[in-house]
């Protein structure tokens, strides 16, 4: 099957929130993954010698199977970003571009480059160079595929934020929704041995342990899972994750709380800002102890304990 590139370029007084609300059009038609470009870069950064020239502007890229429906796909994409326009003030263009099977798995990777995620931790995308500038700089090679975790999006980044506060050396670690395996790595590299993942897709499982092997971590310092994460029963972890929606912490929230060691951490994001407090009062429902609530772009992470 041939793929549609969909290429929207927008401007909009608040671009993150333009980001938010075109990629949240493009999940709603079925897309799994979206592509942002950003005008802006790092100047110090050593892009290695096969660097494009950065985007002048801001755009989502969303990809579209070329099938019966991609005509009434495209009419519902640009109705609903003509709603965006009078809604939210975003002007846009739309530039379809049709990409061949073969290069399809290929082509979004143009858009990915070396990026530094928290102070200590950088990602850097398996097919780029990149050179470390100080020396106790983390960097995670990674090959996201088809799986959610690039790092950019602010919910991992936060996730990776408080990894690096609450990991402890020697912590045992449960991602649940491990995506890319992006966290199981972070949490790696910042000192935890025994390392979990659970996914519900089994195509992010692959990815993860591809990503895992790619870091030189040793197979016998992880096991993955495919399935739910309230089909296990994990139990005594240090540290846990839960990068999901806020809908489904809240459904897991009893599972997770099982797989917890007695002053364990749990960080729950994933979460936008509007449900924070309705995840915040079902953790204190289950006896929960808030530690500290972030937030970044109108998206919230939550980091608890129990005792
Ligand atoms: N941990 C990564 C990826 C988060 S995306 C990061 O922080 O970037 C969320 C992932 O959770 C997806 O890969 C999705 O398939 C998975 N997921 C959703 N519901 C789940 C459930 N009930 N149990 C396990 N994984 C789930």
């Amino acid at each position: 099957m041939n793929w549609i590139e969909a290429k929207i370029i927008f401007e909009c007084s608040t671009p993150t929130l333009g980001q938010d609300l075109i990629s949240e059009i493009f999940y709603d038609l079925g897309a799994k993954g979206v592509v942002l470009e950003e005008p802006i870069a790092d100047p110090n950064c050593d892009w290695g010698e096969d660097a494009l020239p950065l985007p002048p502007h801001y755009s989502v890229i969303g990809f579209l199977p070329e099938n019966d429906l991609f005509e009434q796909r495209s009419e519902i994409l640009e109705k609903k970003l003509q709603e965006l326009k009078e809604r939210a003030d975003i002007s846009f263009q739309c530039a379809y571009r049709k990409v061949a099977e073969e290069d399809w798995a290929e082509s979004w990777k143009v858009y990915f480059w070396p990026e530094k995620i928290t102070e200590r931790i950088t990602v850097k995308p398996s097919w780029r160079e990149y050179q470390s500038i100080v020396d106790d700089e983390i960097i995670i090679e990674l090959d996201p595929g088809m799986a959610f975790g690039t790092g950019t999006h602010p919910t991992t980044s936060m996730c990776m934020a408080l990894l690096e506060k609450y990991i402890e050396k020697g912590n045992s670690f449960l991602d649940a929704g491990t995506g890319s395996g992006i966290l199981m790595i972070a949490a790696n590299k910042l000192g935890a041995t025994d390392l979990k993942g659970v996914d519900i897709d089994e195509t992010a499982v692959e990815i993860a342990e591809e990503n895992l092997i790619r870091n030189n971590i040793d197979r016998e310092k992880f096991s993955l899972f495919t399935g739910s994460l309230n089909a296990f029963s994990f139990s005594e972890i240090d540290v846990v994750t839960a990068n999901i929606l806020a809908d489904v912490i809240v459904t897991l929230l009893p599972d997770l709380k099982k797989t917890l060691a007695k002053n364990g951490t749990l960080i729950c994001s994933g979460i936008i800002s509007q449900y924070s407090q309705m995840v915040r009062d079902e953790m204190k429902k289950l006896g929960l102890e808030i530690l500290e609530v972030i937030e970044k772009e109108n998206w919230v992470s939550i980091a608890c304990t129990i005792k």
